[in-house]
């Protein structure tokens, strides 16, 4: 069993991995945790300019917190909008904080009001995963390729996901079964992608 303790206090993140690794068949052999439900107070300026620096920084920060035995993990993604240069990408989180209501939702939409084709609206979520493992430092990334919708649909899943369809799909996250975005979503296929390095070597023992 590897006990993973996530870098994050975002609850959704915590649904997310633990939906993740189910629909994996891989409940067995990970369980994962929050700084919170272990009693420590985790708080991180996310200072980095790129995804991968900030999960370096998430993650190392609650290392440092953690007694040994625990594996870490930290996550950092993001939306990048082409039409944007590739905004609100690293920014994301913030982005929602500085819109009005915290509504990154409308914000975006009403700023891609000049954008009005879908293939002006192409965009897509990354996310950067940071393993550190008794072992060292392991990095996997994912990514999910799809565009903006004209207005917000579903009330399921958090952040952009009302907003974003992802390619081949009519369809936004929101409106979707967590199965149906984690099959294709960013965080989905990183972990997919840890989950095969795990598989991948005996050697690589839990703690
Ligand atoms: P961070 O990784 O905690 O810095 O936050 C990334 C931000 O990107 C979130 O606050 C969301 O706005 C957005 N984001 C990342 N992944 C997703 C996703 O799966 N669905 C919707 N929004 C996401």
């Amino acid at each position: 069993m590897h006990p993973f303790v996530l870098a994050t206090n975002n609850v959704n993140k915590l649904a997310e991995m633990q939906q993740i690794t189910a629909l994996l068949g891989w409940e067995e052999h990970l369980s994962w945790h929050t700084p919170q439900a272990l009693g420590i107070r985790f708080e991180v300026a996310e200072t980095a300019t790129t995804y991968l620096g900030n999960a370096r920084l998430k993650a190392h920060a609650l290392r440092a917190l953690l007694e040994q035995g625990f594996w870490v993990l930290a996550d950092d993604s993001g939306l990048e909008v082409d039409a944007l240069g590739g905004q609100p990408g690293v920014l994301s989180a913030r982005f929602h904080l500085r819109s009005p209501g915290g509504d990154g939702c409308s914000a975006l939409l009403q700023t891609l009001h000049a954008f009005p084709e879908k293939k002006q609206r192409s965009a897509r979520f990354r996310c950067v995963l940071v393993v550190l493992s008794p072992q060292g430092e392991y990095v996997f990334e994912g990514v999910c390729g799809g565009h903006i919708a004209s207005e917000k649909r579903g009330d399921r899943g958090f952040g952009f996901d009302p907003i974003f369809i992802p390619g081949g799909e009519r369809r936004t996250f929101a409106e979707m079964s967590p199965e149906e975005k984690h099959s294709m979503s960013h965080r989905g296929m990183a972990l997919q992608a840890l989950i095969a390095w795990l598989g991948s070597s005996s050697s690589r023992t839990s703690c």
